[in-house]
């Protein structure tokens, strides 16, 4: 276990090159709103000061919040070495546990179902899963269709390794910075894992999976957090857990929805797992039009009000001094609600 002499140094060496967005990282709109909230790392002894304030803002374009105040990218390498330590990903270990290595297999044989039914797999397809975990996904694939090239990206060495050891080498190292493919492959199918909830620059990253998609090529994203149904007052799904740090993107169904329209693609299937949103989305055979539909440009302005009131409720419960109390109150009165 790393010393919190260690994390006080890594985290200040980060928190010297912050940088600030000018504008919307998704839509590149300037229509900004502070919107109040401390991060996760206020709880962390040993983190800078200078790492607790994401100075988080809403976009009123596309409706997203975003981490105004973030990481440059050239400390995120380091800011990722602290990555499982910060957010307690135990798993990050090998050989990784079998309750983790069980449950994303479960996982992947949802997923599997779920491109099959829309026919999106057939055989001889190059693959591309990007945060593949340990592979678990790549392997159901490869277990229907052998012949398929596959390739994989993950931010731990330790499920790198696991996917080794069971033959896929096509999986490699995740650059937290930004999306990269190690070639020129053009994909027929990219699968992305809670990617943009993550990304320091989704559009430049959705522009990288363009590029690397062929014209027709399917994205499918899945387990992008729904913030909308995260902070709806009463809701099924609400969370009563800090900011991720690492969350950038707080993003609702309109705010993906601008942002994969306006990078030149077409939705043709959304739905929800709990409060995770699913997109599968195709590439426009034409190029870049980045003069996307009005009805989505206008669902998310829309959007964007309900998202700051919802927030900023949510926010004031997590920043109260009564928080632990509110918090249990809150659970007991629900758990009592479901009894009677
Ligand atoms: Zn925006």
């Amino acid at each position: 276990m790393a010393s919190s002499t260690d994390l006080a140094v890594a985290t200040a060496e980060i928190a010297a090159c912050m940088t600030e967005c000018e504008a919307c990282p998704c839509c590149g709109g300037r229509d900004l709103e502070a919107v109040a909230c401390r991060n996760d790392l206020n709880a962390i002894d040993g983190v800078n000061d200078g790492m607790r304030d994401s100075f988080y803002h809403v976009c009123l374009d596309c409706s997203v919040i975003f981490a105004r105040r973030r990481q440059s990218l050239a400390s995120v390498p380091l800011f990722y070495q602290w990555f499982a330590h910060l957010e307690r990903r135990d798993y990050a270990v090998y050989p990784p546990p079998q309750n983790y290595i069980q449950a994303k297999s479960a996982g992947a044989r949802t997923l599997l179902g779920y491109l099959a039914d829309r026919g999106v797999l057939s055989p001889g397809m190059t693959i591309a899963h990007v945060r593949c975990d340990a592979g678990s996904l790549l392997m159901r694939i490869r277990e229907q269709f052998p012949d398929c090239t596959l390739h994989g990206y993950d931010y731990f060495e330790s499920n790198i390794r696991y996917a080794h050891d069971q033959g896929l080498d096509g999986v490699g190292q995740l650059d937290a910075a930004g999306i990269k493919f190690a070639d020129g492959t053009a994909y027929d199918l990219i699968v992305c894992n809670h990617i943009f909830t993550h990304s320091f620059d989704p559009a430049a990253d959705l522009q990288k999976l363009y590029a690397a998609l062929k014209p027709g090529g399917v994205l499918f994203l899945y387990n992008e957090v729904d913030h909308l149904l995260r902070f709806q007052p009463k809701g099924r799904f609400y969370q009563w857990v800090a900011l991720n740090n690492f969350h950038k993107q707080l993003l609702s169904p309109a705010s993906l929805e601008v942002l994969l329209t306006r990078g030149g693609f077409s939705i043709e299937d959304r739905s929800h797992r709990n409060f995770y949103m699913q997109f599968l989305a195709r590439r426009n055979v034409a190029t870049v039009d980045t003069s996307y539909d009005a009805a989505v440009a206008l669902a998310a302005r829309e959007a964007a009000p309900v998202m700051v009131r919802n927030f900023q409720r949510w926010a004031t419960v997590q920043d109260s001094r009564f928080h632990g109390l509110i918090k249990i109150t809150s659970k007991l009165r629900k758990a009592l609600r479901r009894e009677s």
